[in-house]
């Protein structure tokens, strides 16, 4: 059993008292109004704009993470979801005309966006500015109140957020609370009209439990291994410098990081020495030194992450410094694919998310036997192929299943906002981003009218004489 944590008396009172404040101006309509949307998504970008040193420098306290990473992969890509929901909500919320069948013609059938109510955001620590706002954009956008739960774990970005936010975005919609286990426990107890997490299926599955007690819908965005697969005829550079990019940025605390390579045993060495050169190049011989390579986020996960490197043989980097919770861009060759249906070997590295700098290479035969080894597993969150021909490529998206897929790329199919992002089977239910964002956070109502005149509706009511009996009949055919 999950034991209860309880938070302290103030608190609990504190998240109760702004659950129903949150509820009550949703219940106001306030929140409905395009214009009031689209102004607190320019108040949230000015809050960026203004305040870039402050969140920079609190992503560097987290996770020692450099300035320009964060410019590309935390504010700015919040600034371009928010550019791209503004510069789109109006369509995207208007109602959409649907054909009505001839037998209920003439009529009016439209779908109409309306908001949830109040929404509640659960942010993990390893993109902790965009992996709370993003979210967030899509609450106000579809036209709820919000109150977000950022992670205690990045608590620097947490508390600029906390200070932040209901300075800059309407105080009566949008609420703040810090904490951890005990803090998200007490929200959980509440009642959410849309709970959204980021993080763990271990904690999503709690979630999950919770929201169920209120019957309120959820989204789920997990992780899970995303594997790569290296094909004989991939293109060599070009594919190690993508995939160690994808890998090894914010010291691979991504959950669409690659989690390990398969390939065939002749590419190994090649393909080692190629990633290697791709590490060097962008954070220098000792990364350790280069203000641009992250830090894991706690001494719990660099245990964690050490404890893997016994598994296998160090190819590549494997230094580390517990002080600093330093460790290098890592490739680890731990030879042939294990049978994933056997617990034979029992090797964590081959089993659980790595979620930090460690690459394994794994070998397989075959592109079918890597296929093979992925479906054996749990559907991940994404997979990369890097394959020269369109066969190889077609192979992976017709015979496996993921919550997306890069081919001759990794990482960047988050950064589409017309593509929806999330998980499938254990690496997530739901989507959101853009379009998929709005749509995540609000109800599509069917409103249906029909006119009294020409009504053919008499047909469908009793008495049922016998010419009604056979339009019936016939209605009741297979065309
Ligand atoms: P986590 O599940 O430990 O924590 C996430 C959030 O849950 C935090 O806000 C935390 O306070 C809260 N939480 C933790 N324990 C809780 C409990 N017992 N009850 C209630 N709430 C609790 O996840 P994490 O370590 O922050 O993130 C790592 C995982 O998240 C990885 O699996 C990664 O792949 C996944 N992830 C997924 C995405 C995505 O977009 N799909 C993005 C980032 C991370």
């Amino acid at each position: 059993m999950t034991p209860v944590v309880e938070a302290p008396a103030a608190r609990v009172a504190g998240v109760v008292e702004t659950v129903e404040r949150a509820r009550a101006y949703f219940a106001t309509g306030a929140t409905r109004g395009i214009d009031w949307r689209l102004a607190q998504l320019a108040a949230m970008a000015a809050m960026l704009g203004e305040n870039r040193a402050r969140f920079e420098e609190a992503l560097r306290r987290d996770l020692h993470k450099g300035a320009t990473e964060a410019r590309f992969t935390e504010l700015g890509s919040v600034l371009g979801e928010i550019a791209h929901t503004r510069r789109h909500l109006r369509r995207w919320l208007r109602p959409r005309r649907v054909s009505v069948p001839i037998g209920i013609a003439p009529a009016r059938a439209r779908l109409v966006a309306e908001p949830l109510g109040v929404v509640l955001v659960i942010a993990p620590w390893n993109y902790p500015l965009q992996l709370t706002l993003a979210p967030l954009i899509g609450a106000i956008g579809a036209g709820n109140t919000a109150v977000v739960k950022p992670s205690e774990l990045a608590p620097h970005v947490s508390a600029v957020l906390a200070e932040l936010l209901p300075r800059y975005l309407d105080p009566r919609a949008v609420y703040v609370i810090e904490g951890g286990v005990a803090e998200t426990t007490e929200l959980l107890r509440q009642r959410f009209d849309h709970i959204f997490y980021t993080g763990s299926g271990r904690v999503g599955r709690i979630v999950a439990r919770a929201a169920a007690e209120h019957l309120t819908p959820v989204t789920l965005e997990l992780g899970g291994k995303s594997p790569v697969w290296f094909d004989d005829d991939a293109h060599l550079a070009g594919a190690a410098r993508r995939i160690a990019w994808a890998k090894f940025t914010n010291a691979g605390q991504t959950c669409i990081a690659p989690d390990y390579v398969l390939t065939t045993p002749d590419r190994v060495a090649a393909l080692t020495a190629a990633i290697g050169a791709e590490v060097t190049r962008m954070w220098g011989e000792e990364p350790a030194r280069s203000p641009d390579y992250g830090r894991i986020v706690n001494d719990h996960h660099h245990a964690r992450l050490l404890g893997y490197l016994a598994e296998g043989e160090i190819a590549f980097g494997g230094q580390h410094d517990v002080a600093t919770r330093y460790l290098a861009p890592t490739i680890l060759h731990v030879g042939q694919a294990p049978d994933a249906r056997s617990d034979e070997d029992g090797r964590a590295v081959l089993t659980e998310e790595i979620f930090g700098p460690i690459l394994p290479i794994v070998v397989v035969d075959s592109a079918q036997a890597a296929v093979d080894h992925i479906n054996a597993g749990e559907k991940p969150l994404a997979m990369y192929v890097f394959a020269g021909s369109a066969a190889t490529h077609e192979l992976f998206v017709a015979a496996t299943s993921a919550g997306g897929v890069g081919q001759d790329v990794a990482f960047l199919q988050a950064g589409v906002p017309g593509l929806p992002f999330g998980g499938v089977g254990e690496s997530g239910m739901g989507a959101y981003h853009g379009e998929y964002s709005v749509r995540t956070f609000s109800h599509l109502k069917p409103v249906l009218r029909k006119p009294y005149a020409l009504d053919a509706l008499g047909v469908t009511m009793p008495p049922f004489t016998p010419w009604k009996r056979r339009i019936a009949d016939r209605f009741s055919r297979s065309a």
